[in-house]
């Protein structure tokens, strides 16, 4: 039986990979006005990229440069080029739900998982023609191992996409995630896998990475409301003692773990329990902080979606939407003058794919983050978080051939890396097509 198995995967592995193609070792030569390489703090200009397959063979400046005999010449001279970029914090399978169309309930009670897989699809092409080569997409809010899936098509050459680093299905307690809100007879399905205590903490992990998570998504915060003195509560979820038993059974697959905590007592057990990145962090103080430091924790603060979108200011929600704004501002202009590592990402899928998804650079930008620094929290150092270091974020000798470029320059106009000109993923051509 096993000898069949085997067969069988052989079998439909060769047709795969004949279906889609495998990438001829062909050579390709980029010749670029300025090079911005992801890791250098300086653009360099006049540069050759030689590429072979998929991987960058030699970096060069162009007077010194051999054009290979036979290679494919790319004329960007009058372009920025960059490495392919990465976002660390999307959602495929996220539309940035209308509220008026039955919002994110509807999604998950109407959609067919099939039209949740096209849509989702669409999501991915969105990312990489607008120069994303990497996506961290941090869990499938209720469309089970879809990311899988789509990452398993991608991969294949079924469809067009970024490299996906996955968290499936994520992992919150009871109380802790939606649908909610329903008659308490009706069991409701959740957007995340629901587990109360450490037992069930590590069997959820332990599912999830058996299924193929690249990564573990836990939601250590739930609600958020404003506090009796104006502060920004946090329902917290998960105890120290069931986020301690992912972590755990997590470090022990050689993979990580990112955390979703807004503030107060969720964010505290988020660094107690050994969090590696804080997503959105939205409230952090100075004791939170000094713990990232001193732990080597990663920040993805996804700026820009919390300043749009707000609910009526004389609402509750409105209030509480305001306050998150308001507080999330000073939080990473703390962290970034006390040097906490911070790394680009959007929670694209809470914003509507159909929106531009450089519009963080400039909300990092705008809160006093160097241009270059904001390029390399979404190029070298995410791919550092991402235990990709020199594989992706960087044009260097070594590297996946996932190369971008841009006609401004980024490095003193942010705004640049909005219009995306050119895409290279895994030495493919993907735009102009
Ligand atoms: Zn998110």
């Amino acid at each position: 039986m096993k000898r069949l198995l085997l067969i069988l995967s052989l079998i439909l592995t060769s047709a795969a990979a004949q279906q889609a193609g495998s990438p001829p070792a062909q050579v390709t030569v980029i010749h670029a006005g300025t090079l911005v390489d992801g890791k250098s703090d300086k653009p360099r200009h006049d540069q050759v990229v030689v590429i072979r397959g998929n991987r960058i063979e030699t970096v060069a400046d162009a007077a010194s440069a051999k054009t290979p005999a036979g290679a494919t010449v790319i004329d960007l001279s009058q372009a920025t080029v960059l490495p392919g970029l990465i976002d660390s914090h999307t959602h495929i399978f996220l539309q940035g739900e209308d509220p008026a169309q039955g919002g994110y309930d509807a999604n998950i009670l109407s959609a067919p998982l099939a039209l949740r897989a096209a849509r989702a699809t669409v999501a991915a092409r969105r990312a990489l023609e607008q120069g994303f080569t990497t996506l961290r997409d941090v869990e499938t809010e209720g469309a089970g191992y879809g990311d899988i899936g789509i990452k398993q098509a991608i991969e294949g050459g079924y469809i067009p996409g970024p490299r996906l680093l996955v968290a499936t299905r994520a992992i919150s307690t009871t109380g802790g995630y939606p649908l909610e809100g329903y008659a308490p007879e009706l069991e409701m399905p959740k957007g995340a896998q629901i587990v109360d205590g450490p037992v069930e903490a590590r069997k959820a992990a332990r599912e999830q990475l058996d299924h193929g998570a690249d990564w573990i998504k836990v939601y250590m915060t739930h609600r958020s409301w404003v506090g009796k003195n104006g502060e920004l509560v946090s329902q917290p979820t998960l105890t120290v003692e069931e986020l301690r038993a992912v972590v755990d059974e997590t470090h022990g697959w050689g993979k990580k773990v990112a955390c979703h905590a807004y503030s107060g007592i969720g964010l505290h057990r988020a660094l107690d329990g050994g969090c590696d990145s804080i997503e959105h962090g939205l409230d952090l103080d100075d004791a939170a902080i000094t713990q990232m430091l001193k732990q080597g924790t990663w920040y993805v603060p996804t700026l820009a979606v919390y300043y749009g979108d707000w609910g009526p200011p004389d609402t509750e929600a409105g209030r509480r939407d305001r306050l998150r704004a308001a507080v999330h501002e000073p939080s990473f202009k703390k962290a970034l003058k006390a040097g906490v590592k911070i790394v680009f990402g959007t929670d694209m899928g809470g914003i509507p794919w159909t929106e531009p998804i450089a519009q963080e650079f400039s909300r990092m930008v705008e809160f006093g983050m160097q241009p270059m620094d904001a390029i390399q929290s979404a190029t070298s150092r995410a791919a550092v978080m991402l235990d990709m270091e020199g594989k992706i974020g960087v044009v260097a000798p070594g590297a996946y051939a996932d190369v971008i470029a841009v006609k401004g320059d980024p490095v003193h106009e942010i705004k640049a890396l909005q219009d995306v000109q050119f895409v290279m993923k895994d030495g493919q051509v993907f735009r102009p097509k």
